[in-house]
């Protein structure tokens, strides 16, 4: 699908007029090709980095309500949320997998047992189930032996969901391109086409993909603005005002033998009382996040967020009066990583008082689509079609089924069955075309991660990979879940990659360079940016 040639050929089919254009290649453009392409618009995808390289990759992986919102009193957000989850957990099975939650009550938090109590049961009437249990003080320490037991009165134990982020923007974009859609990345709009009305009918495109990239203008119906919290960037080519906050969230990956977490923790920074987590995922165990504004000098100096040294300094606190018997030290950190949280400024005095609500706005014809979650992401697409459809004289959509189903497991002697489930979530139907592509031995394990080496050979010979750290960071998360990026394991991975990639051994340098240097500046436990 998207192979050594497509680049190319692709750019040579672009010059013809398309019913929709989406502009930006995240989980809410990705949700738009998919209900776009089935309803049988002829529709272009266009992301100007990597594909889901924005927010979507740099999630705290949660498929979930959100109960920090209930307490915000964002009720609406949290009941459309838990219902999105519990249609993720059943249409996209292995790829959403159930979570387990400990909401520990301690004495500091001024929160009576009762609120905590009540906040678990109203998320489980939202989601129509009865997963909650209460947790005895004692209970908690026997489960949890490290957990700090100053205050600590009780706790609730609730289900929520987590995901592989990135995974889920590819399963959705190659599944929607299946469909006869298009979707391209290192390809950005730079400009707006407007009629002599100021109506918008198509972008200016630039190749982002070489330096000094080509330019092509093209037509469209209409065209949909997904491009998260640069949603404004794109709305500033028609002249409309600014209206998102872009809010910094950074997060901290440990390795499962420092920081052993086997179910999730919600808990309140002892310092300032603000929502955190604690998440087990893929065999480390992530911390966060910050709620953050994120000043425009650092979009000016910086490629990418990255967690502050204060960032890092916050969460590293949390943890260690949390967890005081661990001594977790920042030299256990194995990374970090940070995203930028598109939210629709409402003027509240701090971060995490902005609502977490999607909004959907028709300006001069460009349909604008923000704010949201990723695990609304199903619903802002409907809707986002549906004003599409309006506003082309369509009929509205109706709903069907969104993942394809999943196939039955290949019989294969080298993939043990655990690992096989895992790869059948990431890869849904193209998980014979991985095991057919895997030499001897590339179905073992990456130790001691859950990936196996075949998804390496994959994702360099069939995910639009264009350069290492699309590979490393958001195919297959090596970047995030080994010491150093994983930057021992490069000969290894270049002796499978570099031919799938067709690059040249200068080629490979460069790129092993920019990784490496990417890595530091922006995902190192302490990221060099922040010094
Ligand atoms: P993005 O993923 O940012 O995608 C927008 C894309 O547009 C980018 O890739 C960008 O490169 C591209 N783009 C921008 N301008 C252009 C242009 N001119 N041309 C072409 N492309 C362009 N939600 C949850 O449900 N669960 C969670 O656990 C969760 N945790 C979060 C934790 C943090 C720290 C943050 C920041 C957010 C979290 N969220 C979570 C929210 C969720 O991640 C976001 O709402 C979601 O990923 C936004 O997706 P998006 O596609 O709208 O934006």
């Amino acid at each position: 699908m998207w192979n050594s040639s497509w680049r190319e050929k692709t750019w040579s089919e672009l010059d013809q007029s398309w019913d929709i254009i989406i502009i930006g290649g995240g989980i809410t453009g990705a949700g738009l090709l998919r209900l776009a392409s089935s309803a049988g618009y002829k529709t272009l995808l266009v992301e100007g980095k990597d594909f889901s390289s924005g927010t979507s990759s740099r999630s705290s992986k949660l498929v979930h309500g959100g109960f920090r919102y209930l307490y915000n009193k964002q009720y609406e957000v949290t009941r459309e949320s838990v219902r999105e989850r519990e249609w993720l957990l059943s249409e996209a099975e292995e790829l959403v997998n159930p979570l387990p939650f400990l909401l520990a009550n301690y004495e500091q938090y001024h929160v009576k047992n009762i609120e905590l109590w009540l906040g678990v049961v109203i998320y489980d009437l939202f989601a129509s189930k009865w997963k909650h249990k209460r947790y005895s003080r004692e209970k908690i320490l026997r489960d949890y032996p490290k957990l700090n037991p100053d205050g600590l009165m009780m706790g609730c134990r609730y289900e929520d969901a987590n995901v592989d982020d990135s995974r889920l923007v590819v399963r959705v974009l190659r599944e929607a391109v299946r469909e006869g859609g298009t979707a391209l990345n290192y390809a950005r709009a730079i400009d707006l086409l407007q009629d002599n009305s100021g109506k918008v009918h198509g972008i200016l495109l630039k190749d982002t993909s070489v330096q000094n990239g080509r330019e092509i203008e093209l037509k469209s119906r209409i065209v949909i603005n997904a491009s998260g919290p640069w949603t404004d960037e794109v709305r500033g080519h028609i002249g409309a005002p600014n209206r998102l906050r872009k809010l910094r969230g950074s997060h901290l990956v440990f390795p499962y033998e420092k920081f052993p977490m086997d179910t999730a923790l919600t808990l309140f920074h002892p310092k300032d009382k603000r929502a955190m987590f604690v998440i087990p995922w893929e065999g480390t165990t992530l911390v966060g996040t910050t709620d953050i504004d994120h000043p425009a000098e650092f979009e000016q100096q910086y490629s990418e967020p990255f967690a502050t040294r204060e960032e890092v300094g916050y969460l590293l606190d949390a943890v260690k009066m949390m967890f005081p018997d661990l001594r977790l030290e920042l030299d256990d950190i194995l990374s970090s990583f940070s995203g930028l949280r598109p939210v629709v400024r409402s003027g509240a005095a701090t971060p995490s008082k902005e609502s977490r609500a999607h909004a959907i706005w028709l300006e001069k014809g460009l349909l604008t689509v923000t704010g949201g979650k990723l695990t609304t992401f199903r619903i802002m697409a409907e809707q986002t079609m549906n004003t599409a459809a309006a506003y082309l004289g369509r009929a509205p959509l109706e709903r069907k089924r969104f993942f394809n189903k999943l196939p039955d497991l290949p019989a294969c002697d080298e993939l043990d069955p655990q690992t096989g489930v895992y790869l059948l979530g990431r890869y849904g139907i193209e998980i014979r075309n991985l095991i057919e592509t895997a030499r001897p031995g590339e179905l073992q394990k990456i130790s001691p991660l859950p990936n196996v080496w075949a998804e390496l050979r994959w994702a360099a010979r069939e995910e639009a990979v264009h350069h290492l750290d699309d590979l490393l960071l958001r195919r297959v998360r090596l970047g995030l879940l080994l010491p150093e990026g994983g930057t021992e394991l490069l000969p290894a991975i270049r002796s499978i990659v570099q031919p799938e990639l067709g690059w040249c051994d200068e080629r490979w340098e460069e790129e092993e360079r920019r990784y490496r240097q990417i890595w530091k500046m922006y995902y190192a436990p302490v990221p060099d940016a922040s010094c």
